[in-house]
């Protein structure tokens, strides 16, 4: 006998928390055993239950040892419909967002401003994909006023996928850039694949839309879709914005200034760097907004905002200023970051820039375009590290190549920077996940 979603929810109200890995099974929970690339988790229900796992939810009856085991036909859906069904008992606004870069960066902003004022659930970490999302959304309960759920892609449909699990009632794409171009089949997929969460929305008469009007894809990609309820942000100062904002300071850390309709303006201190962080904290102003925090409450939650994990965030040595950025990269990110490192006010900077991953057939060209960027940027001195940009040094004219290096590898780079190190510099580090350049920082 397989067991329904309506029986797993009735279990779930009892045993509200999930676990999906035996090295952490907490008491009395719903073991859900996912398939992983090199493991079936059937074989590791047993475990679940010895571990004090209260029911372990499976796909193969050969583990199906006791009335504890529940039988699916297949337990990644169990999961999704279990979330799903859930979501359908809440009646709380679900703030989804999806984009190219800034999703996490931006959700923790939404959350720092809306907590002021509401008990909010928020994605954990970057916890965005078609097991994070319904984890997350499983772990909202009764007391929880509104959640602001991170959804993350790398191919068609799985936003659209997302929004049947979390079903946004409001919505927000950060932006449409170049990343996981492989998965999506080139940037027009990109497109596509994040304008689910605009089809999503169009569905609803009562949904809203939250667009960067300084974004001319945005605002025809969600004009193409009709969508009904549309709320404008941007740094332009146009009446159709709800919040409007300026850059005042930026040197490293970010001072803004923005307005609404009715107030005056206001001065805002963030703990953020990058002139592109500006765009993230005037959709977390505008959202606070909309749902009625007052500005010293929407300030606070901006001022408060400390980055902790390595997207944009400021870390002093004994000799140097750090933009630790190493959490991850792509053409787009990369392509804000130089412009930011250009306009930045410093004595001495310095652009370390590691290979983007995922970039499939436009690898080359790509990382050939940000080192031309890169060449074009006042800053003293640039390294890139790397086989990908390694490979494209002989596309640029050599005599642009003064104050550059090039290294193969991140161990390469290291010792390089050992035998000639940096000091009194502003020092942007970014690359992909997989170059790991968090390993230089002891380095400065
Ligand atoms: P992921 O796809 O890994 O979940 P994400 O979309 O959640 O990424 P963040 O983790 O917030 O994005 O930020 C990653 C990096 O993207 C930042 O460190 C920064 O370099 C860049 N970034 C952040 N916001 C923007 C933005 N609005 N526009 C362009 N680049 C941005
Ligand atoms: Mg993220």
């Amino acid at each position: 006998m397989k067991t329904t979603t309506e029986e797993l929810y009735q279990l779930f109200t009892q045993h509200p928390i999930i676990s999906t890995d035996t090295r952490k099974i907490a008491p009395g929970s719903l073991f859900f055993a996912l398939k992983g690339d090199k493991f079936d988790a059937n074989t590791f229900a047993q475990q679940a239950i010895k571990a004090g796992a209260a029911y372990a939810v499976i796909d193969n009856k050969d583990y199906a040892l006791s009335e504890q085991f529940l039988l699916v036909d297949d337990v990644l859906t169990a999961l999704q419909n279990l979330a799903r069904y859930h979501r359908g008992q809440l009646t709380i606004p679900v703030i989804g967002l999806t984009g190219t870069n800034g999703k996490t960066t931006t959700k923790e902003l939404i959350n720092a401003v809306l907590s002021q004022k509401f008990k909010t659930l928020a994605t954990q970490g970057n916890l965005n994909n078609h097991i994070g999302v319904p984890l997350t959304i499983l772990t909202i309960d009764r007391t929880h006023e509104m959640a602001v759920i991170e959804m993350g892609a790398n191919h068609q449909k799985e936003i659209a996928l997302l929004c049947t699990i979390a079903r946004p009632t409001h919505g927000l794409i950060t932006n449409v850039g170049k990343a996981h171009l492989e998965g999506f089949g080139g940037v027009e997929g990109v497109k596509k694949g994040k304008g689910e969460l605009y089809d999503y929305l169009a569905q609803a008469d009562d949904a809203v839309a939250f667009v960067n009007s300084d974004d001319k894809v945005l605002v025809e990609m969600q004009q193409a879709r009709t969508l009904k309820n549309v709320i404008y942000y941007g740094k332009n100062s146009s009446p159709d914005n709800l919040v409007s904002g300026k850059l005042l300071d930026n040197s490293p850390l970010l001072t803004l200034k923005w307005h609404d309709k009715t107030s005056s303006s206001h001065n805002v201190q963030s703990q953020l760097t990058g002139s592109y962080n500006l765009d993230n904290i005037l959709a977390a102003i505008c959202i606070g907004r909309l749902f009625g925090l007052d500005s010293d409450e929407i300030n606070q939650g901006i001022e408060g905002y400390q980055p902790k994990n390595n997207r944009s965030q400021i870390m002093k040595t004994a000799t140097n200023i750090l933009i630790c950025d190493f959490y991850n990269a792509n053409p787009s990110s990369m392509f804000v970051a130089i412009e930011n490192m250009d306009k930045l006010q410093a004595a001495r900077k310095v652009m370390i820039l590691g290979d983007m991953f995922e970039m499939g057939a436009e690898s080359a060209v790509e990382h050939t375009l940000v080192i031309q960027k890169a060449l074009g940027a006042q800053v003293d001195e640039r390294i890139f590290i790397g086989k990908d940009f390694s490979s494209q040094q002989t596309e640029v004219d050599n005599t642009n190549l003064i104050h550059t290096t090039f290294y193969l590898t991140a161990e390469d780079a290291m010792i390089g920077l050992k035998q000639n190190p940096i000091s009194n510099a502003t020092v942007l580090i970014k690359g992909s996940r997989g170059m790991a350049l968090e390993r230089l920082v002891e380095l400065f």
